[in-house]
C-alpha cells in the first residue's frame, strides 16, 4: 500500500510516492512560487495527481510549516505563505482522487524518524530540527502528540529566558532564539568580533563582504576550528538545557536532532548531553535518554507526511 507525501518548503516543493517501509518509489520537485498561494495549490494538486495516477496510493499527506488544526484540515497560520485559516485540505480534496491530510512539517519529519530512522526502537521520542528556527515533534506512546487544538509540540517556542530576545512568534526568550542556526551565526559573529579564537571566523566573514554564512561556520566546525566549535558549544549548551526541561515533562527514551546544524554530528551532541545532565531535574534518579542525529535528512518531510496519511487512512477503514 503506497501513500503520497508532499513537503512544502520555503524554496522547493518535494513530492514522493512512498511504500510501507518508507522507501521512495517516485520523486518530484518544483520551486515554491513565492507569494502566490493559487500557483502553490496548483503545483500540489498536479503532484498528487501525477504521483497517484496508475498506482494503489491510498492517501496523501501534505507537510507545511505552520499551525495546523486538530482535524489536519486547516492551516491556521503559515510563516512562509500568506495562509490564515486556509482550508487547504478541502481545496485539495476537491481536485484529487485520494483523501488528504495536512501535517506540520516538523511533525512529519519527527514521524519519519520514529518510523524508519533514528527512533525506530522507541515508543517515546522528541525531535528537534535545528534549521533557521527550531522545529519540534513529540512521539508519545507511539503516536504523534498534537495537542487539543493541533498546535502542540511547538518546542522551539518554549521560553528559556524571561524577557529575552524577541522571537518571530511574537513572544520573547524562546529557545528558537538561542538554539537555532541563526543563533549559531550570532555566537560566531560575536566570537569573530572578539578576535582570538574567533580569528578564522573573522577571516571568512571579511572574505564574504562582512557576512558569516551558516555553511562557512559548518566548514570551520568540520576543520575543528576552536572559534566555530566554541559557537557550537554555546548552541549545544542551550539545547541541552531545553532538552532537560522537555525530559521533565515528556520523559522520552530518545532525543533526535535534525536540520542543517545536525550535520556537526557528535560535535553537537556532546555539549547537548553535557548541559542536559547538568540541568536534568531529579538528576541521578531520572533514567538517561539517548541523543542521536536524524538519519533521514532530506527525505524526512515527504516520507513522514506519506506515512501519517497512510496510518490515518488505514485506521479509518471499517
Ligand atoms: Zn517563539
Amino acid at each position: 500500500m503506497h501513500a503520497i507525501g508532499i513537503d512544502i518548503g520555503g524554496t522547493k516543493i518535494a513530492g514522493a510516492l512512498v511504500d510501507e517501509d518508507g522507501n521512495i518509489v517516485k520523486h518530484l520537485r518544483e520551486p515554491t512560487p513565492a507569494g502566490d498561494s493559487a500557483a502553490l495549490e496548483n503545483i500540489v494538486v498536479d503532484m498528487i495527481n501525477a504521483l497517484s495516477d496508475g498506482t494503489d496510493a491510498v492517501a496523501a499527506g501534505v507537510a507545511a510549516a505552520g499551525f495546523i488544526d486538530a482535524t489536519q484540515s486547516i492551516v491556521y497560520y503559515a510563516p512562509n505563505i500568506q495562509w490564515r485559516h486556509e482550508p487547504f485540505r478541502e481545496k485539495l480534496e476537491a481536485r484529487v482522487e485520494v483523501p488528504v491530510i495536512i501535517e506540520n512539517d516538523a511533525n512529519a519529519a519527527g514521524w519519519a524518524e520514529y518510523r524508519f530512522g533514528a527512533g525506530k526502537l522507541t515508543t517515546d521520542m522528541v525531535m528537534l530540527t535545528i534549521g533557521t528556527g527550531v522545529g519540534g515533534a513529540v512521539v508519545a506512546n507511539g503516536r504523534l502528540f498534537r495537542g487539543g487544538f493541533g498546535a502542540g509540540a511547538e518546542l522551539g517556542h518554549m521560553r528559556v529566558v524571561p524577557n529575552g530576545l524577541p522571537c518571530g512568534c511574537g513572544a520573547n526568550g524562546c529557545i528558537e532564539q538561542y538554539g537555532s542556526g541563526r543563533a549559531l551565526q550570532r555566537y560566531a559573529n560575536t566570537l569573530a568580533d572578539a578576535g582570538g579564537i574567533g580569528q578564522a571566523l573573522a577571516d571568512v566573514r571579511s572574505k564574504n563582504g562582512g557576512y558569516l554564512h551558516g555553511a562557512d561556520i559548518g566548514d570551520l566546525i568540520d576543520k575543528d576550528d576552536p572559534g566555530a566549535l566554541q559557537a557550537l558549544r554555546q548552541l549545544g549548551d542551550w539545547l541541552g538545557q531545553a532538552a532537560a526541561s522537555f525530559a521533565a515533562v515528556l520523559d522520552p527514551q530518545l532525543f533526535v536532532f535534525g536540520g542543517g546544524v545536525a550535520a556537526a554530528g557528535e560535535k553537537l551532541l556532546a555539549p547537548i548531553r553535557q548541559a542536559f545532565l547538568q540541568t536534568l531535574p531529579a538528576r541521578g534518579y531520572h533514567p538517561e535518554p539517548e541523543f542521536r542525529i536524524a538519519e533521514l535528512v532530506n527525505d524526512a518531510g515527504v516520507v513522514g507526511a506519506a506515512d501519517v496519511a497512510r496510518t490515518k487512512a488505514s485506521e479509518q477503514r471499517p
